[in-house]
């Protein structure tokens, strides 16, 4: 599989180049705004090509799939130029600005052929799995309740565009949220149905939120209560289901590394519940280029990057208007 990666970013460096090698992609060309470090980021990343131009690059290179990291508001377009000259598309949440931008991306792809998935690592982690596993299993009973914990503190390298440029997507609830409701979606196969929230600027955001908590009901019943940041230097991340039967509590499992402790909790007492510990965007490339392919789909597919978003565009416009707001995941 040949890859271009649209977007000289952090994240291809920290993760996504080595994921590609691992899951046996050659990676061809890079494409920067910046001619300079088009070429300066793929000497140091032993990629051929560097590019700042995306239709030479989609021109050359005899590409097979592109992964688009660029700031968010760049994606609509990249994914669409891209669809265009026929490849096949890995992109990072959030998908767009909009649900509405987020669904021409994925219809496109559809109407094309081409395989698009949504970059939402979560649901690759062993932690996740066996969890999910677990409620399926019927191991905490009917589900009641899920708590979400996700504030973080932003690695002072990405002190940008996400702390003070909404045009870029900046702010927590784009940044966060979104992972959180994939997470959800993953676990309990279900959409957010109503959100109400309430957002700050807690010592980093400048003209975007850099926390939220939101509570969400989902058409079962179940009830979700989440906490995004980017100012929690020592919170550490979790993640909880609450049944009829029984309680999952894990920690440290909302991050990119295959890590964390679960222990599921019932009237026979607590015990520890074991996972893989897999690297978690390996196996999203795995299943990426499975699909192409065409045996079976993306661990993430458009759809769920369109519902993500949609959930975090609610979340969004609740913690704006102090209002209740309905999940609009765009027909
Ligand atoms: P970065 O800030 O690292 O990269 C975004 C853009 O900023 C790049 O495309 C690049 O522009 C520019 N840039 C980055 N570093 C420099 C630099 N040193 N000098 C000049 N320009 C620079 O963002 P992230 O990698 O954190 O995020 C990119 C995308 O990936 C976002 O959509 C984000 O939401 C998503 N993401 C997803 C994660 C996941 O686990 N799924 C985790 C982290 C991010 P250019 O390409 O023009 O050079």
């Amino acid at each position: 599989m040949r890859w271009g990666l649209i977007g000289a970013s952090n994240i291809a460096a920290n993760h996504m180049i080595g994921a590609i090698r691992a899951a046996g992609g050659e990676i061809r060309s890079v494409l920067s705004a910046s001619a300079d470090r088009a070429a300066s980021y793929a000497a140091q990343h032993g990629i051929p090509h560097g590019y700042a131009d995306l239709d030479a690059m989609l021109a050359s290179d005899d590409l097979d799939a592109v992964y688009i990291s660029t700031t968010n508001e760049k994606h609509l377009a990249q994914a669409m130029a891209a669809i265009a000259a026929g490849k096949h598309v890995l992109c990072e949440k959030p998908l767009a600005m909009t649900v509405a931008d987020a669904i021409t991306m994925v219809r496109a792809a559809e109407a094309a052929g081409l395989v698009f998935a949504t970059n939402h690592h979560l649901r690759n982690a062993g932690s996740h799995i066996a969890i999910r596993e677990a409620v399926q299993a019927g191991r905490i009973g009917k589900v009641l309740s899920a708590r979400v914990f996700h504030a973080v503190y932003l690695p002072p390298v990405l002190h940008g565009w996400r702390l003070d440029n909404p045009a870029a997507g900046g702010g927590v609830i784009p940044d966060i949220v979104v992972h959180d409701a994939d997470t959800v979606r993953f676990h309990l196969g279900e959409d957010p149905a109503e959100v109400v929230a309430i957002k700050a600027a807690s010592g980093l955001g400048q003209g975007v939120e850099d926390s939220c908590m939101s509570v969400w009901t989902l058409p079962s019943g179940v009830m979700v209560q989440t906490h995004e940041s980017f100012t929690h230097a020592y919170a550490t991340t979790g993640f909880e289901l609450h049944g009829t039967e029984g309680s999952i509590v894990a920690r440290n499992v909302m991050t990119q590394q295959p890590v964390g402790q679960i222990t599921l909790r019932t009237e026979a007492g607590e015990a520890a519940l074991p996972f893989a510990d897999h690297n978690l965007y390996v196996r999203a490339l795995n299943l990426f280029h499975a699909a192409i392919r065409g045996e079976g789909r993306p661990a993430a597919d458009g759809v769920d990057g369109v519902k993500s978003l949609a959930v975090a565009a609610a979340v969004a416009e609740a913690a704006e208007t102090g209002r209740r707001v309905a999940v609009n995941y765009g027909g």
